[in-house]
């Protein structure tokens, strides 16, 4: 049986499961340390099992739901500073009655919340985009702890929030019916209406960025809402729970469930939710459109990436390679955008000098962040080792990174790897952290060929001078999202996200003008006031 940290809140369970109970209106963490243990997730508490932990300084944190915080009797599992290794907060791994109690109590706030015109609900997210740029600094000071970012990485995600929500403010403009008289005094008109109560699940490599890519649309557009977030960050959701209260939603129309599988299959099953987005890697993504599908509900899942950079000889030295090591490093690697494989084709190799330049000028503890697992840490590393094993030549050795100070913190320094093979699994799978492989290409539609084998299809890039080989790449990768000398091609709004194969499962992108088909419905209503148009072949 697999073992993970767990341990269990001694507070008696609250009875929010029943309608209509009464909640605490209470702060989104429990104050008083919990004990914890290692034991097996199946086991249940037994007094033998509460062996001392050291106390978590966030506490253990709380669902809200209904407007109200609520604590869970579930299982918890412990959260981590990836920065150095402590234990900060305890999460609870919800199941079936916590998300069926913030069904309940999204299915009581949404008859009120849709009944508002999208004029008036679009207010709230005025308010709120005020807010998050009030508490810019708060919010990124979170990021980095719970997540490890690097400051400038964590406050550029609640930048990105503030964006997103921007987007939701022009819903009113952009979300509009239409209407055409389709034949003599007879009108047809469409509108869009709520889907109803939607999830939200998302991964933890945006804590807040990935979150704010559907809350904003989804209840400006008139659904309430259940975000399901990781259970390696869960304290930002509690935050913007704050902020959307405070900015004047109402209660019910946004809701959280912190927890992990089981919270998420209980969202695929429940028969009050009908819509589902998730983000996070490709196995789960097709484990929750599959499930969620098969319950008949909408769903979008967005899974892993493999992004190739093509580096063409011609490509602009100094530009390149700082978006190649900007694309591989950032965020540690942890973003499904990263730059995972470089194809350099051709006489490259002054490219890929100044690219190992560029790669080893980034620090550890100052420009890197740790990547949020010893897990994670040991699984990257071990990429690493293999395709070294294989024959590939390590130019820039990231393993067995310490920051002095930082011991505990689960750092991997920058890697580079050339002479990777595309059969090697460093080239094939998604490693996740801050290594790029570059695989020798001879030519361009060689490199298209590599680009092209993998299942994935999430991004890639060219790196060239000339607009015709531009031109060539973008009509032939396959990938939803391109990139010309761009090494992070994130669409923004009110373009949308979305990548091809392995990396998205559903129709449409999840955000900008795409995400409207989403989270709407259309009514179709066909009118006739004029009676001396007569009879035509529809009455
Ligand atoms: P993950 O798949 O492990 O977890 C994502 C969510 O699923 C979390 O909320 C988690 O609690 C839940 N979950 C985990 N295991 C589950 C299971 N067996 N059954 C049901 N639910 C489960 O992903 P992660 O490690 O949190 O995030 C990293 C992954 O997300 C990477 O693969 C990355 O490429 C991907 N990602 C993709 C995009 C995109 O736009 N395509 C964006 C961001 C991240």
């Amino acid at each position: 049986m697999p073992w993970r940290s767990v341990s269990f809140e001694i507070a008696p369970r609250m009875a929010y499961d029943a309608p209509g109970a009464s909640r605490e209106r209470v702060a989104p963490f429990t104050a008083t340390p919990t004990t914890a243990t290692r034991i097996p997730m199946s086991t249940t508490l037994s007094p033998s099992a509460r062996a001392a932990a050291p106390p978590a300084p966030h506490g253990t944190v709380r669902n809200y739901i209904g407007g109200a915080w609520a604590a869970p009797q579930a299982p918890l599992a412990d959260v981590y500073a990836p920065a150095t290794g402590a234990v900060i907060a305890r999460v609870p791994l919800c199941g079936t009655a916590d998300v069926d109690a913030a069904v309940q109590a999204a299915e009581r706030a949404l008859p009120a919340w849709r009944a508002l015109p999208i004029k008036e609900r679009v207010q709230v997210l005025f308010r709120y985009r005020s807010l998050l740029e009030r508490d810019i600094e708060a919010l990124t000071a979170l990021i980095v702890e719970e997540h490890g970012k690097i400051p400038a990485e964590a406050r550029a995600e609640i930048q990105k929030a503030i964006e997103l929500t921007e987007f939701a403010c022009s819903m009113p403009q952009i979300a509009t019916g239409e209407v055409l008289e389709v034949s003599k005094g007879v009108e047809c008109r469409i509108e869009r209406v709520p889907v109803g109560v939607v999830a939200s699940i998302a991964p933890f490599n945006f804590p807040s960025m990935v979150p704010h890519w559907t809350i904003p649309n989804a209840i400006v557009l008139g659904n309430c809402m259940i975000l399901k977030p990781s259970e390696h960050v869960p304290i930002s959701a509690g935050r913007i729970a704050e902020l959307l209260t405070e900015a004047g939603l109402p209660a019910g129309v946004f809701n959280v469930v912190h927890g992990g599988r089981e919270a998420v299959e209980a969202i695929c099953d429940h028969p009050g939710i009908a819509a589902i987005t998730f983000v996070g890697s490709t196995r789960v993504a097709q484990a929750v459109y599959r499930r969620g599908t098969a319950n008949l509900k909408r769903v979008l899942a967005l899974g892993g990436a493999k992004n190739h950079l093509i580096v063409m000889p011609d490509a602009e030295p100094e530009m390149t390679s700082s978006n190649v090591a900007a694309s591989m490093s950032g965020c540690s690697g942890q973003r499904c955008m990263a730059a995972s494989v470089m194809l350099a084709v051709g006489p490259t190799d002054a490219i890929v000098a100044r690219v190992v330049d560029a790669a080893r000028a980034v620090v550890a503890g100052e420009s890197l962040g740790p990547v949020i697992s010893r897990e994670a840490k040991e699984r990257i590393e071990r990429y690493v080792t293999e395709a070294e094993e294989a024959g590939a030549t390590v130019l820039l050795d990231g393993r067995n990174t310490v920051v002095p100070g930082k011991e505990g913190g689960f750092y991997v320094g920058a890697t580079v790897l050339d002479h990777v093979t595309p059969e090697m699994r460093i080239a094939e799978e998604e490693v996740f952290g801050p290594v790029l492989a570059i695989v020798r290409a001879k030519s361009l539609d060689q490199a298209l060929e590599i680009e092209a084998r993998s299942p994935f299809g999430n991004a890639a890039a060219v790196f060239t001078e000339r607009g015709a080989t531009a031109r060539y790449v973008a009509e032939r990768a396959t990938a939803g999202m391109v990139g010309v000398n761009v090494g992070v091609p994130v669409p923004r709004e009110p373009f949308g996200f979305g990548g091809w194969g392995d990396s998205a499962f559903g129709v449409g992108d999840i955000t900008g003008r795409g995400s409207i088909e989403f989270w709407t419905r259309t009514r179709k209503t066909t009118t006739k006031w004029n009676r001396e148009a007569g009879t035509n072949w529809m009455s």
